[in-house]
């Protein structure tokens, strides 16, 4: 059966065909979930030309797996690639990037504000790798240049960040570390592929906690690396070292999240959109974040890097916690709690949660209030999660 080639696609085109073609055994619509572990091979011949990469075949799941190969192909499409690679989870496909690259005395920089456990591996890295970590403003990429010197060897970018929606403008860091010979990788969780074309902007490396949008429905933990051939087969050989491969029934999981994306993350662009619209014009709501709003500081930034702003917004309650804890109290759709990029809306309160171990000066400068909640926002419709917003205000 002949292979879909992507002709130059549309992102939903690509998201149903690309890497699920019908079975070649029996036709199945659905890519069947390869749930083995090994494979018998016809031959020594053969054997020998898998073990040599002469020849594409799987030899050990914890190497490559049709389901896992299908979701790689997929991913590696939307985000305009060469090659992609699945993980065990987002955290796997970072540390994996990573570590494919830096070694003992390279210097890395990043931006201050970071997913919290990627900020940690960097701790770990400067100290127990002896790999040195320079963090510069995040709205202020052209800082990290004074940073650069020999040993650079990485430039880390993540934007917009969490939870306030800061942004890194991706093409500049992109230039500055070309022109210095520095690789960059991307985060691109909180855009997700459909929202921001971070290959296109000039980043080497992709990577996302497939978690969250790309799977889109709270129901796997994975994570992907997109890039050159070259450089997704060395992040291939570290994720074996490590052993971070997806298991196939998730790699499935993601498979069929992934089909839906484009009109998923569609609705979750303007479901968000005006539900800070909304929340801005809302008079016990002091401040809102959203990349979308002209109000935002890097509103233009964002117009220039991203397709469309995203389902993330954060936004400040007026008052205390017993304020924000009233509104929680009496949200009925919304739910409490923590990850991002679902079907169904959800929000936290960051500064008890993911970001209650920064000190107040930490949180003070990363504008953590006591007030500020997060929020993912899903694809229900948005009369009704206005409603639901605006009763559970009216409590506060
Ligand atoms: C969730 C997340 C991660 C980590 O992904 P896991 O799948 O939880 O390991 C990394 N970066 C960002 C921006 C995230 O939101």
């Amino acid at each position: 059966m002949a292979k879909v080639k992507d002709e130059g696609f549309g992102p939903s085109t690509k998201c149903v065909h690309i890497g699920s073609e019908p079975d070649p055994a029996w036709g199945a619509i659905v890519p069947p979930i390869y749930q083995t572990t090994t494979y018998a091979v016809p031959s020594v011949t053969e054997l020998i030309a898998r073990y040599s990469h002469k020849k594409v075949g799987f030899t050990y799941t914890s190497t490559g797996n049709p389901t896992q190969r299908a979701a790689e192909v997929k991913i590696a499409a939307l985000e305009g690639g060469e090659d992609a690679a699945v993980f065990s989870a987002g955290m796997a496909a970072i540390t994996s990037a990573i570590t494919s690259l830096v070694t003992h005395g390279d210097e890395v920089l990043a931006p201050r504000e970071l997913y919290g456990e990627t900020f940690h591996f960097f701790h770990l890295l400067e100290e127990k790798m002896g790999i040195k970590i320079h963090f510069f403003d995040t709205a202020n990429v052209d800082k990290a240049e004074e940073l650069i010197n020999e040993r650079t060897k990485l430039l880390y970018l993540e934007t917009p960040t969490n939870p306030t929606l800061k942004l890194v403008d991706i093409a500049r860091g992109a230039e500055i570390a070309k022109k210095h010979g520095v690789t960059t990788i991307l985060d691109n969780t909180f855009a997700s592929p459909l929202n921001q074309a971070g290959l296109a902007l000039g980043v080497d490396v992709v990577v996302e906690s497939a978690t969250k949008s790309l799977s889109g429905h709270h129901q796997a933990v994975c994570g992907v690396a997109v890039s050159t051939n070259e450089r997704i087969r060395a992040i291939k050989s570290t994720r074996g070292l490590y052993g971070q491969t997806l298991d196939p029934f998730a790699a499935w999981l993601l498979l069929m999240g992934m089909q839906t994306m484009a009109l998923r993350v569609e609705r979750q662009n303007s479901n968000a959109l005006t539900l800070a619209q909304y929340l801005e014009k809302h008079p016990k709501i002091r401040k809102v974040h959203y990349p979308g709003l002209a109000s935002h500081p890097q509103h233009a930034l964002a117009r220039k890097q991203m397709r469309g702003f995203g389902g993330l917004l954060a936004f400040e309650v007026e008052g205390g916690l017993d304020e924000v804890t009233r509104m929680f109290d009496h949200l009925k759709l919304v739910k409490l709690a923590t990850s991002l990029g679902g079907v169904d809306t959800i929000a936290t309160i960051p500064s008890i949660s993911t970001h209650g171990d920064l000190s107040p000066e930490e949180k003070a400068r990363m504008e953590i209030t006591q007030t500020l909640v997060r929020a993912s926002v899903g694809i229900e419709d948005f009369g009704d999660l206005r409603r639901d917003f605006e009763e559970a205000l009216s409590f506060v």
